[in-house]
């Protein structure tokens, strides 16, 4: 037997869906949303061909942050609300590596809405999974940055005051060069962003519609319930125009006072979805139902400097400040001294 070249064998087998699964149990609630992310996840990771080894995941803490220990590659379980942080140093001194943040609404957008603004302007090479049930899952239901005015929790009992954040306006506005939004149980319009967000040169942003059927449950049904989804989900297709309905027979189009109107399909003014139009994007991101169909799909794809790369040619390739241009920026002017 020929050691070296059984290893071979091994490592050109085409690995699958399988080949990332871990011996760990998974501990998530029956029925919960993040059984599906996991599974097309671990599919879009063997479709990519990378090795194993080849990927890190980076989570902060919730119930979304187990990930790690569910998918057989390198993870680090972080603390709360720094995976980008952590991230982005990974991806800073290793840019050869495969990065994900896997987060949460409370995660991402509460403790950690700081870090993650910050990552997204950078435009780290990092792929940012927002699984948003719009609910504190793991500490057992509070309500989040992302809840709907007057949710009533045991948080809340006399309902939440605050409007909500939208994940996706923070995005678009922080600079995200790619955006979209998916659903957790749309198998194959899930696969589809997690894979285009995969092959974003950038970092790239999917806020994911998680149903928690523990803690609010039902906060998706509009979108995934087969008898009313035609008439409340918006599909963005790049160069497609914005049209809906069991018939589609409706269209979305933007009035003088650039707000959004519903309008027929065949109407010259719908508007035609184009992914380099990051303005337009805000604007589309403001449908929100029941008025307006949910969009989901691309809202933003735009190619631009891309933050390692350009660490990389400032630094070096072993990614570290030459000791000599250290010391000159030590002892360059403006210090002084206190008696
Ligand atoms: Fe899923 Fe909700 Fe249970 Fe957390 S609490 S595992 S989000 S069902
Ligand atoms: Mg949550």
């Amino acid at each position: 037997m020929n050691p070296p070249a059984v290893a071979e064998a091994v490592e050109s087998k085409p690995l699958t869906a399988k080949d990332f699964k871990t011996s760990q149990e998974v501990r998530w609630c029956p029925g919960c949303g993040d059984y599906s992310i996991l599974n097309q996840f671990q599919k879009v990771l063997a479709d990519l061909g990378e090795p194993k080894e080849n990927h890190v995941l980076v989570s902060g803490i919730g119930c979304s942050s187990r990930f790690p220990y569910y998918v057989d590659t390198y993870g680090i379980h972080s603390i709360h609300g720094r995976a980008p942080t952590i991230a982005t140093g990974v991806k800073a001194l290793r840019p050869g590596l495969t990065v994900w943040v896997i987060t949460g609404d409370g995660d991402g957008f509460s403790i950690g809405g700081n870090h993650m603004m910050h990552l997204l302007r950078r435009n780290v090479n990092v792929k940012v999974l927002l699984f948003n049930n719009q609910i504190y899952g793991l500490t057992k239901g509070q309500y989040s940055p992302t809840s709907e005015v007057n949710k009533r929790t045991k948080s809340s009992p006399l309902g939440s005051i605050e409007a909500p954040l939208d994940p996706l306006n923070i995005a678009l506005t922080s600079g995200a060069s790619f955006v979209a939004r998916t659903v957790d149980r749309d198998g194959a319009h899930l696969y589809k962003m997690l894979k285009r967000a995969a092959e974003h040169q950038g970092t790239a942003f999917v806020e994911i519609y998680q149903n928690c059927p523990v803690f609010n449950d039902g906060a998706f049904e509009h979108l995934t319930d087969k008898s009313r989804k035609a008439e409340t989900v918006l599909y963005l297709e790049a160069g497609e125009p914005l049209v809906f309905g069991a018939e589609r027979d409706k269209g979305i189009t933007l009035d003088h006072a650039l707000q959004p109107q519903i309008v027929a399909a065949d109407d010259e003014s719908v508007l035609v979805m184009n992914e380099q139009a990051p303005l337009v994007a805000q604007l589309i991101a403001e449908l929100k139902h029941p008025d307006f169909p949910t969009p989901v799909g691309v809202f933003h794809a735009e190619e631009r400097a891309v933050y390692e790369q350009e660490l990389q040619a400032r630094v070096g390739n072993d990614g570290r400040i030459p000791t000599d241009s250290l010391q000159s920026l030590l002892d360059a002017g403006d210090t002084w001294q206190v008696d």
